[in-house]
């Protein structure tokens, strides 16, 4: 019997594979990913590699690659089960046995009944008594296409609409109760616990509704209300909206109050923000966040209350490792209404000052180190003085320079002398540069392209293909509807691509971990190098496009023998051949 998906969520969650590997090998920072040599092939230059963004390891030699729990299965030379309980042992958790099936049964009908509701909400927001919803959704200011984004509903006034429907749909009144959708009144049976309310469902990684909030939109001293902890929600680790800002191209999240907030950030063009559910942040909340960005902006309400729990979410954020910024709203109570008052452009300008400034860049730098300490001192200053270097304003490069000469005990002129010489030697650029290079040197090795126009330019599309859908899950309808696996000319690469996309159509597909649940051992390493092929590339949606063209067009032509069975050891090999010559 499978490994219940929590189970093996929670476990991923807590072994980061940076942290797991780098146990095992010496791992060297190179960018945004780490190298050291390979533990599976003899070898003096690195070409083991680790991609923290998508929790995958791969060998540019040898060809191994996978998860944290591959990695540890042919490190310690084990099994899959034996592999997770050495990595549940490390990780401080039980690996759950058969008794757990019913508990999984349980969650199924709950998310199906948290859909289904889903849907009854939302055809509500369109009926005779949504009219005073969508009256108040008007004055808000949302979109036709935000509504739908956020699958926005609406739950009347009245204590059995829902459950009326939720009956006739098949859900007993127990099973309502259990997904915290109705409450067991004084007579024993379920009333509503949702009423007159516009309705945001929480959708978590996975995209399943896994519990709803509420506004009010009558006069109610409790303006949200959330589903209460049930076994498929924990409001201490679920964040609003996390399943889109994740993906957003910022690598930071903006953390605000309320999920009205969210939703008007998102129509105006701000993806990445998201809310705590009717709770402050949590030190889980801040685990989930860093496995995704290492910077966080705050943007909480500017009242006495929204000050305190900015303070303690910075310090809750800090522990895990995030940097904290503060975003002021000034001349608004929310972003919401700032961004209605003085448009999206006046937000943009909030997140600049907070994110871009010398002093958030030098605050930021200072937290990493303990100035007590010599040692710390040093590195600071070498940090500080890169940040410095940046500046084009002689103003400005003085008052920080000031400001670090307090901070360190240094003389101001060293620490200016020092920013000269940066500025001179252009540090930051090469170093730019050797990151490039290495990603570079990544990319030729597999630049098919280049050693076969015609017909490996196939293979590679098909490679890009599937690592683009892994980067992009949301692309995969488009995908699918022009092309499948049986296209390719590559079937191994075809059947990964096929896998992938059922994951992300059942609503399963999380990344590269979630997949390794599905695939055989080969096609993990498989899938691994796929990721890694297009690790320094950051595709767009019509990138999508290009190589399905490309797949299509040579379709035809290939000389079907030679490519459609050969195996992906049998193409590697070519190459190396090629290369040799
Ligand atoms: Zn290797």
């Amino acid at each position: 019997m499978p490994l219940p998906q929590d189970f093996m969520d929670e476990l991923h969650e807590r072994s980061d594979i940076v942290d797991v590997i780098g146990s095992y090998l010496s791992l060297n920072h190179r960018g945004r990913l780490y190298t050291a040599l390979c533990p599976f092939h003899n070898e003096k230059t690195p070409s083991f590699t680790v991609f923290p963004e998508t929790s995958s390891f791969y060998c540019f030699g040898c060809h191994e690659g996978g998860d944290v729990i591959s990695f540890v299965e042919k490190y310690e030379n084990l099994d899959y089960m034996e592999a997770v309980k050495l990595l549940a042992d490390r990780a401080g958790m039980t690996v759950p046995d058969g008794s757990d099936q019913r508990a999984a049964q349980r969650n199924k009908r709950i998310l199906e009944a948290n859909k289904t509701a889903g849907r009854f909400f939302f055809s509500m927001l369109n009926s005779d008594s949504g009219r005073i919803a969508r009256k108040y959704i008007r004055d808000r200011g949302l979109e036709d296409r935000t509504i739908t984004k956020y699958g926005i509903g609406y739950a009347p006034e009245s204590w059995g609409a829902l459950r009326d429907y939720m009956n006739g749909k098949g859900f007993t009144d127990d099973e309502l109760i259990d997904a915290g959708l109705c409450f067991r009144n004084r007579n024993g049976s379920a009333s509503d616990f949702f009423r007159q309310r516009i309705m945001f469902p929480v959708i978590d990684l996975r995209g399943q509704v896994v519990a709803f909030s509420g506004r009010t939109i009558v006069d109610d001293s409790r303006k949200y209300l959330n589903t209460r902890d049930t076994p498929v929600f924990k409001k201490s680790r679920t964040l609003f909206s996390l399943n889109f800002a994740k993906n957003s191209e910022q690598h930071r999240l903006i953390l605000v109050e309320g999920q009205m907030d969210v939703i008007s950030l998102w129509q105006a063009g701000f993806t990445e923000a998201v809310a705590t559910l009717g709770t402050a942040i949590t030190a889980e909340h801040a685990q989930v966040i860093s496995r995704y960005v290492n910077d966080v902006l705050i943007c909480y309400d500017s009242d006495e209350a929204g000050q305190r729990a900015t303070r303690r979410a910075i310090d809750i954020l800090r522990a895990a490792g995030i940097d904290a910024g503060v975003i002021e709203v000034v001349g608004a109570k929310d972003p919401d209404e700032l961004i209605k008052k003085s448009g999206a452009a006046a937000f943009r300008a909030l997140i600049d000052k907070a994110s871009g400034s010398m002093e958030y860049e030098l605050n930021k730098a200072a937290r990493q180190y303990n100035l007590d300490i010599p040692d710390d001192r040093v590195k600071y200053l070498e940090e500080a003085t890169s940040i410095l270097a940046r500046s084009t304003s002689a103003t400005e490069t003085e008052v920080w320079a000031g400001r670090v000469a307090q901070q360190t005990e240094v003389d101001k002129n060293t620490i200016l002398y020092t920013v000269q010489r940066k500025r001179n030697s252009r540090r930051s650029a090469q170093t730019r540069r050797e990151n490039d290079k290495f990603a570079q040197s990544i990319g030729e090795r597999y630049n098919l392209r280049s050693y076969e126009r015609e017909k490996l330019g196939t293979v590679s599309a098909e490679r890009r293909l599937v690592a683009l859908v892994c980067a992009h899950p949301d692309l995969c309808r488009s995908i699918r509807e022009r092309i499948s696996g049986e296209d390719f000319a590559d079937p191994g690469t075809g059947d990964i691509f096929n896998k992938i996309c059922t994951q992300i159509e059942n609503n399963e597909f999380t990344g590269f971990t979630s997949m390794t649940a599905v695939l055989e051992p080969e096609q993990i390493s498989a899938l691994s190098g796929m990721i890694a092929e297009s690790s320094s590339v950051q595709y767009k949606p019509q990138d999508a496009d290009f190589f399905i063209d490309k797949i299509l067009e040579n379709r035809s032509r290939l000389s079907k023998d030679e490519l459609a069975n050969m195996s992906l050891d049998e193409i590697n090999r070519m190459i190396k051949n090629r290369k040799g010559n």
